[in-house]
């Protein structure tokens, strides 16, 4: 199998980091900083007969005020529009507007969102993320939900399993 899977979500839940790890490699400049993505990246993953292209997105950023903001909302728009399947990042229990705004991106998508719940490894008590979740489950019309940790690797083989599955 072989495809495309664009990950999208707002700026600073570890989409970058989710990419390197993947693919072993430094592909995306990772940061504390929001905005060090600032166009789509492409990787490509090869495992036995099937193969994954990730597209790396620039975080989806609520203020359209800079030029910048603009052109990064705009790729990441781009990416999700012509992939076999969509992995929304996200952190744990920070929820914010700027999750909102992804998941109304989403919304009208064609593609099957995988959710992936990231930074798990911060989670001292994991049974605190069970209202969570079901909170995230009426809001959000997700395909499958996976907790990972995209720093230390924590699940991604589960992940990619399911994204061949989409292909
Ligand atoms: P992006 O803006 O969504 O691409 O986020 P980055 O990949 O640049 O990561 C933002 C910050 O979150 C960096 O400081 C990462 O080291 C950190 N981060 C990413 N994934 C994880 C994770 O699974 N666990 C923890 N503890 N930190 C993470
Ligand atoms: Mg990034």
């Amino acid at each position: 199998r072989c495809g495309y899977v664009a990950i999208v979500g707002r700026p600073n839940v570890g989409k970058s980091t989710l990419l390197n790890h993947v693919l072993q490699q430094k592909i995306s400049i990772t940061s504390r900083k929001p905005q060090t993505t600032r166009h789509n990246m492409l990787g490509i993953k090869t495992e036995g007969p099937n193969q994954i292209i990730f597209v790396d997105t620039p975080g989806m950023h609520l203020n359209h005020s800079k030029a910048i903001n603009r052109y990064m909302n705009r790729s990441a728009n781009t990416a999700v529009k012509d992939v076999d399947a969509v992995i929304f990042v996200v952190d744990k229990l920070h929820w914010t507007e700027e999750d909102e705004m992804v998941i109304k991106r989403l919304e009208n998508n064609a593609s099957p969102v995988i959710l992936a719940i990231n930074k798990v490894d911060e989670l001292d008590d994991k049974e605190a993320l069970l209202p969570h979740l079901q909170a995230l489950n009426e809001r959000v019309n997700v395909a499958e939900v996976v907790p990972i940790s995209a720093l230390r690797g924590h699940n991604l083989d589960r992940l990619e399993e399911i994204v061949v599955s989409y292909l």
